[in-house]
């Protein structure tokens, strides 16, 4: 058996099949750490783990930001995500979905699709950016806008979304030609303000530690991929693979780590203030 046909039976046998996801082939699957969790018990837990999307960035066919030792985004973000799932996993206090588990590509509006699909209560994009000026450092967090809030926002997001067209020729459905509509939506169901809330809260805990951060780091412009009118969405760019220092940090395990557990202290702090409100 194939090591992707065992993790995809393990998915199965976990039951994460009941989220109807498993023939996308993109599941979570459980790590190894996890093969002895428990099937779910038939009672209703008083507090229903939230489902946490984890969405590494581009994959397969598209590496996404190279850096000069030839590190490439799509690896590296997928192995912090890995790390993250791990982290919010072992506290069971959520459920956790990504939008690929392996070297594979998925397209932007699948990735949004199958958050929606699971009725996912988080969705985090996890990114690493390249600059052409190689001093620029640190990470960034994005929430979807109509209007960019500066132009380096705007040009970031149109990378993004033509991540999507790598080795397709021109795809333009990727294009987010619906973030005006979607806004509407996400300010009448409070998703808005949520979103902004999830990013103010990335930044802040970064922040405490010790993440070392862009300045003015939350900003705003039109992602595809945060385009889920019920989802609070966040694109976290967690350096730049075009700065050597950067690009050697988001490949040592330790920093990969540290990155994950900041992340996921994000999670919690973004749900413990929900639960309070
Ligand atoms: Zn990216």
């Amino acid at each position: 058996m194939s090591d992707f046909r065992r993790r995809h039976l393990l998915a199965v046998l976990a039951g994460v099949s009941v989220l109807g996801m498993t023939t996308g082939g993109a599941l979570a699957a459980p790590s190894k750490r996890q093969k002895s969790v428990k099937k779910p018990t038939p009672t209703v837990p008083m507090d229903k783990p939230k489902l946490v999307f984890l969405d590494p960035g581009h994959g397969g066919r598209d590496p996404g930001a190279l850096g000069g030792r030839g590190t490439q985004e799509k690896t590296v973000v997928l192995a912090i995500a890995r790390e993250l799932q791990r982290e919010l996993l072992a506290g069971n206090r959520y459920r956790v979905l990504l939008s690929r588990n392996t070297d594979n590509y998925v397209a932007l509006r699948e990735r949004v699709a199958r958050a929606q699909a699971a009725k996912a209560d988080l969705f985090l994009s996890l990114h690493a950016d390249a600059h052409s000026d190689h001093d620029v450092r640190g990470a960034s967090v994005y929430t979807l806008s109509e209007e960019a809030t500066d132009r380096e926002a705007a040009a970031l997001a149109a990378r993004e979304n033509r991540a999507g067209m790598v080795g397709l020729g021109m795809k333009f459905s990727e294009q987010p030609d619906n973030v005006a509509q979607t806004l509407v939506a996400m300010s009448q169901r409070g998703t808005v303000n949520d979103s902004r809330r999830l990013a103010d809260t990335v930044v802040a805990t970064f922040a405490r530690n010790g993440v070392r951060l862009l300045p003015r780091t939350h900003r705003q412009a039109g992602f595809a991929v945060l385009t889920s009118p019920d989802i609070p969405a966040a694109l976290v760019e967690l350096g730049y693979l075009s700065n050597s220092q950067d690009e050697k940090l988001l490949t040592v395990r330790q920093h990969q780590l540290a990155l994950a557990r900041a992340l996921r202290a994000s999670v919690d702090a973004y749900f413990g203030a929900t639960r309070k409100a």
